[in-house]
């Protein structure tokens, strides 16, 4: 899509204006009110779709770009007094305010990995569309877009709803799959862990068994296609309870596909401790399978704590509750317990996390704790894993450098059998790929093997 010139740097004012408007009033909440916290979830809401949408401007095309941008560039740097002599040209990024474009251009050309996803919450809404219509329910775009144009957690829950309701038979799970691979091709993500929930499903009358056969099925049609690796780790979830979760890990247990490794424990944190689920993890753990663990993103540290110590989850998704107690930043440091980082995720919900600035990824990296950079839900929150790494560099002061450092932390987070080698693949093209923008990435440090 192309716009003018002009009007983008209108869009721009206004979300600007309408930003701190917003931070403005949401700053005047009284906090202890049954309606806070709604209330800010949707100031939140609404700050983070500006904040997408801005970033997103910078992806149009422009419609008869103004002649200073296209020949005079040197010139308008000069007259605006931005113009710096060491300042290389603009394909470069060795300088020392590469433009925002140049940076989000590079960070999407690179080969990456993620691991904390949301099968559901991949799908494209074309593919929802398509699903609906071959079930027997069409709907028009105008309605789908109203399903996610979503105010407050309740309305997010009900996105996920929307979503696993277009699923009637197993067959369907091959169209998630393939929008999932979308999402990763655009990406540039070579490697992903992927977490498919299915106790929605087979409440239902989905068969499991079905479910991961026509999964693994698509899974290894994409690796034959383009070499991407997808992983599925089965969400036993604690919103049905710890003796659903068992069940679905006996149903895991019985899979023998290298594509599924492990467990991931999801769904609303409050109304399932992770304590509840010690049990399921130490049986999962005892069978060989991986086990991770959303935690801290709705509790206390307190929460983490059972999470490492009872359920001794090899990962912990989203902590952003953890920088509340330094002895248990320590001890997931001294454990090797990477965090999956969910920035966008995190302030959504917006409990312990109210805008980018002010997230504790820059604390956690400073403190030497292994870290993995992830969306949660792409597709949800309008957002991809090219504009996560962009938010770090763009709020929370990441250089180039560190962000690289952050890929390579992202892989040795992964549960892939090989990391050495992966890394070293991922590597060598992210060389090749900075060589083209002028820049040679220094690796600040060495991640313990
Ligand atoms: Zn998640």
């Amino acid at each position: 899509m192309a716009t003018t010139f002009q009007e983008i740097l209108d869009r721009i004012a206004i979300i600007d204006r309408d930003v701190s408007e917003l931070n403005r009033l949401k700053s005047r909440l009284p906090a202890d009110r049954p309606y806070s916290p709604s209330l800010q979830l949707s100031f939140d809401k609404q700050i983070n779709n500006l904040l997408n949408e801005r970033i997103g401007l910078m992806d149009l095309g422009i419609l008869n770009p103004p002649e200073w941008l296209l020949t005079k560039k040197e010139e308008f740097e000069i007259l605006s007094g931005s113009r710096d002599e060491s300042k290389p040209d603009a394909a470069s990024l060795s300088g020392d305010a590469p433009s925002e474009q140049l940076v989000l251009d590079f960070l999407r050309a690179i080969p990456k990995t993620e691991i904390h996803l949301h099968l559901e919450a991949c799908v494209s809404k074309k593919t929802l569309k398509f699903l609906y219509e071959k079930n027997g329910n069409p709907l028009t775009d105008e309605e789908i877009e109203e399903k996610f144009n979503f105010k407050d957690l309740m309305g997010f829950i009900q996105v996920f709803f929307f979503v696993q309701s277009s699923v009637k038979e197993p067959g369907d799970l091959a169209y998630l799959i393939e929008s999932l691979h979308d999402y990763l091709k655009a990406n540039n993500i070579i490697y992903s862990e992927v977490f498919f929930a299915p106790s929605k499903f087979i409440q239902n009358g989905l068969d499991f068994d079905e479910m991961i056969e026509v999964m693994v099925g698509k899974i290894r049609e994409i690796k034959t296609l383009d070499g991407t690796d997808i992983r599925i780790l089965v969400d036993v979830s604690r919103s049905f309870g710890p003796e659903n979760a068992m069940n679905n890990l006996n149903r895991v247990l019985k899979v023998r596909h290298p594509e599924v490794i492990g467990i991931g424990l999801g769904g609303a944190e409050l109304m399932g401790p992770a304590k509840d689920y010690a049990e399921v993890f130490q049986v999962a753990r005892e069978s060989g399978l991986r086990t991770v663990a959303h935690s801290g993103e709705d509790d206390g540290p307190w929460a983490i704590w059972d999470a490492v110590t009872l359920c001794k989850a090899e990962r912990i998704g989203h902590a952003t509750s953890a920088i509340q107690d330094p002895e248990l930043v320590q001890y997931m440091k001294d454990n090797h317990i990477p965090i999956e980082i969910c920035v966008t995720s995190n302030v959504f919900t917006g409990k312990y996390v109210r805008k980018e600035q002010n997230h504790p990824v820059r604390y956690y990296y400073d403190q030497g704790l292994p870290l993995s950079i992830n969306t949660d839900d792409p597709v949800i929150f309008n957002v991809n894993l090219t504009y996560e790494y962009f938010k770090l560099y763009r709020f929370l002061d990441f250089s180039l450098d560190e962000i690289i450092d952050l890929i390579k932390q992202s892989v040795f987070a992964t549960f892939h059998p090989n990391k050495e080698e992966l890394w070293s693949r991922i590597e060598s093209e992210i060389i090749k790929v900075a060589e083209s923008y002028e820049y040679t990435p220094k690796l600040p440090i060495a991640i313990p093997a």
